[in-house]
C-alpha cells in the first residue's frame, strides 16, 4: 500500500532530494578524508563545507562540531563526556539521555512537560558534587519547547555544566546554543530532512570532553572512526535547507493549530498535551479518551495515514509514554495518546485527510458517542 499522508516527521523526516543527489555524487567518489592526497583532501573538504552548514544551524563554531552515527550516540557521547559523575535530566528527555547512563536524577516538569525549576535549583543544591544538566530544547512526543536559557544560568550558578538535546528543534526552530547557555548541544541529521545514522555535538570552545570512541585520530581526536562522509554530507546539505527555510515553520505552525481546531471539534473530550506552553510548530499530541492509540494507529494506517502512538511500542510490547506520565497524565490518557507531526513535505489535503479519518474513528469508536444504557 503507499501511504497517501505521512504525518510521523518526528520519527523521521523525509529526505531532501537535494540531499539524496549530493550524497550519490560524493559516494561515485573514493578517498578516505584522513588521507593526505588530492583524493582524501576532496573528501576533507566535503565533509568541512558540511560541518560549516550544521554548525551554522545551531549557531556553533565550525571547529567545534564532533560527527556521530545520530542523535542517540551524540547523547550517550555527552553524558559520559563531560566527567561529570553526578547527572540531572529533565524527566521527558528522550531514552537515549535517560538511560545512557545509571543513577540519572530526573527533574520534574509541570503538567504541561515544562521543567520544574524550582524543583532543578533544589536538585542542585543537593550536593556539592558538580554535575551535568540535560535540558531538551523541544519534546520528541508533545513538541513542549523548555526554557532551556533559564535552566541553564541555574545550572551555571550551581557550577554545572548543561546538554542540550536538540534533535527535535533543530529545523523547526532558531538555535543559537550560546544564548541557550549549552556547553553540549546535540542533533540528528533525519529529523531535519538528512539521511539516517549521522548526528553531532556542538561544543562550547574549550568544554570538557572525552571521547568515547578511541583508536583513531578523526574529529580533532573526539570521536575515532573513518567518517561517514556520504551521510555528512547529506547532513550539511539537509542543514542548509532546513535553515533558509526556517520561516516557512510559521505557515506549518498555522496549519497544525487549524487541525486542533478541528479535532477539538469533533471530539470535544480530546486532550492535546502540553496546549498551555510553547510548542514546536509541527506537532500535535492528542488523546481520544476511551480509544486505544493502537485501535487508532491501525485504523489511520489502513486509511493510508502515518501517525505515532504517543504510547512507545517496542518489541511487540506496547509501553506507557515516561514523558505523558511525567506530565501526570492518566494511564487512560497516555494509552489513549497519538502523535501527529507536520513537516517539509505536508500538504493541507494530508491534514484534511487526517481529521476526516479520526472523526470518523470517533464517532464510531468513541464511548462519548455510544448510546447510553436504557
Ligand atoms: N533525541 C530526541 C529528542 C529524539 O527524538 C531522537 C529520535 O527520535 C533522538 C534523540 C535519537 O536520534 P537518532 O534517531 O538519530 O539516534
Amino acid at each position: 500500500m503507499t501511504l497517501r499522508a505521512y504525518l510521523d516527521h518526528n520519527a523521521t523526516t523525509p529526505m531532501r532530494p537535494q540531499a539524496i543527489a549530493a550524497m550519490g555524487e560524493v559516494m561515485r567518489e573514493v578517498g578516505n578524508a584522513s588521507s593526505v592526497h588530492a583524493f582524501g583532501r576532496a573528501m576533507r573538504a566535503q565533509v568541512d563545507r558540511a560541518r560549516t552548514s550544521i554548525a551554522a544551524l545551531v549557531g556553533a563554531a565550525a571547529a567545534d562540531l564532533v560527527f556521530t552515527s545520530g542523535g542517540t550516540e551524540a547523547n550517550n557521547t555527552v553524558l559520559q563526556a563531560a566527567g561529570r559523575r553526578r547527572l540531572i535530566a529533565s524527566a521527558v528527555e528522550h531514552d537515549s539521555v535517560r538511560l545512557a547512563a545509571d543513577g540519572i536524577v530526573p527533574a520534574p516538569v509541570n503538567g504541561d512537560g515544562v521543567i520544574d525549576l524550582g524543583a532543578l535549583q533544589r536538585l542542585l543544591a543537593a550536593s556539592d558534587e558538580p554535575a551535568l544538566v540535560s535540558v531538551m530544547l523541544a519534546n520528541n512526543e508533545t513538541g513542549v519547547i523548555q526554557p532551556v536559557a533559564a535552566a541553564a544560568r541555574i545550572a551555571h550558578a550551581a557550577g554545572a555544566v548543561v546538554h542540550c538535546d536538540a534533535v527535535q528543534a533543530a529545523g523547526k526552530l532558531e538555535i543559537d546554543m550560546a544564548a541557550l547557555g549549552a556547553d553540549y548541544l546535540t542533533v540528528s541529521a533525519h529529523k531535519l530532512g538528512g539521511p539516517q545514522g549521522v548526528g553531532a555535538i556542538a561544543l562550547r570552545p574549550g568544554v570538557a570532553f572525552a571521547p568515547m570512541l578511541r583508536g583513531g585520530g578523526q574529529e580533532r581526536g573526539r570521536r575515532a572512526g573513518t567518517e561517514n562522509v556520504a551521510g555528512i554530507v547529506g547532513f550539511g546539505v539537509a542543514a542548509k535547507i532546513a535553515l533558509r527555510e526556517l520561516p516557512r515553520m510559521a505557515a506549518l505552525a498555522a496549519w497544525r493549530d487549524k487541525m486542533e481546531r478541528s479535532l477539538a471539534q469533533l471530539a470535544p473530550d480530546a486532550h492535546v498535551f502540553g496546549c498551555g506552553a510553547a510548542r514546536l510548530p509541527n506537532t500535535t499530541c492528542v488523546a481520544m479518551p476511551g480509544v486505544a492509540a493502537t485501535t487508532q494507529l491501525m485504523a489511520l494506517d489502513l486509511a493510508g495515514i502515518a501517525v505515532s502512538a504517543g504510547a512507545a511500542c517496542s518489541s511487540g510490547k506496547v509501553r506507557p509514554s515516561h514523558v505523558l506520565a511525567a506530565m501526570g497524565a492518566s494511564d487512560a490518557d497516555c494509552a489513549s495518546a497519538l502523535r501527529i507531526s507536520l513537516g517539509w513535505t505536508t500538504q493541507a489535503d494530508d491534514i484534511e485527510r487526517l481529521v476526516a479519518a479520526w472523526g470518523d474513528l470517533n464517532r464510531r469508536l468513541s464511548p462519548a458517542n455510544r448510546p447510553a444504557a436504557a
